[in-house]
């Protein structure tokens, strides 16, 4: 399979690594959009959150805080932007589940995850939510 963030994970193509362990691999964004915006992936090839096997999620989520807390402390920012974008209409371009940590500090002009989309349903939310949950006895 020919994946740049698999070859990113087997250091066949060099990158800033932020933190590394033996599941996951974070490293420094080649198109930073704030100072310390870090990836980080699994070293499992999984093309989005959804498929990534369960036992493998919990690794991968203390990963994901720990390399927050790296920069936190580090670059002491006033808080995060963590977000994945999942499928070409909202922006994926990689197809390996990459998580972004984006450093933010006040002043910074950026938005919040709100200011993504803002296409909200004509249909009402309880309808919505029926169906959501007819589908998934569990919830
Ligand atoms: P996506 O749009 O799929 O959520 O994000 C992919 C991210 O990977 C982008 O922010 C892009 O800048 C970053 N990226 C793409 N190619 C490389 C690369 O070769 N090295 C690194 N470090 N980052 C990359
Ligand atoms: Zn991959």
């Amino acid at each position: 399979m020919d994946c740049l963030f698999c070859k990113i994970a087997h250091h066949e193509i060099p990158s800033l690594v932020v933190r590394e362990d033996a599941d996951t691999l974070a490293f420094l964004d080649i198109n930073p959009r704030a100072a310390g915006h870090t990836v980080v992936i699994p070293k499992q090839h999984a093309a989005t959150l959804l498929d990534v096997p369960r036992e493998a999620l919990g690794l991968f989520w203390q990963a994901v805080q720990a390399t927050a807390l790296q920069l936190h402390t580090v670059l002491q920012p006033d808080g995060f932007t963590i977000g994945v974008n999942q499928g070409r209409c909202a922006g994926q371009a990689v197809d390996h589940l990459h998580v972004h940590i984006i450093p933010r500090w006040e002043g910074d002009g950026g938005g919040s995850i709100h200011t993504v989309v803002n296409a909200p349903p004509t249909e009402e939310l309880a309808k919505i939510h029926e169906k959501i949950v007819q589908s998934n006895p569990k919830s």
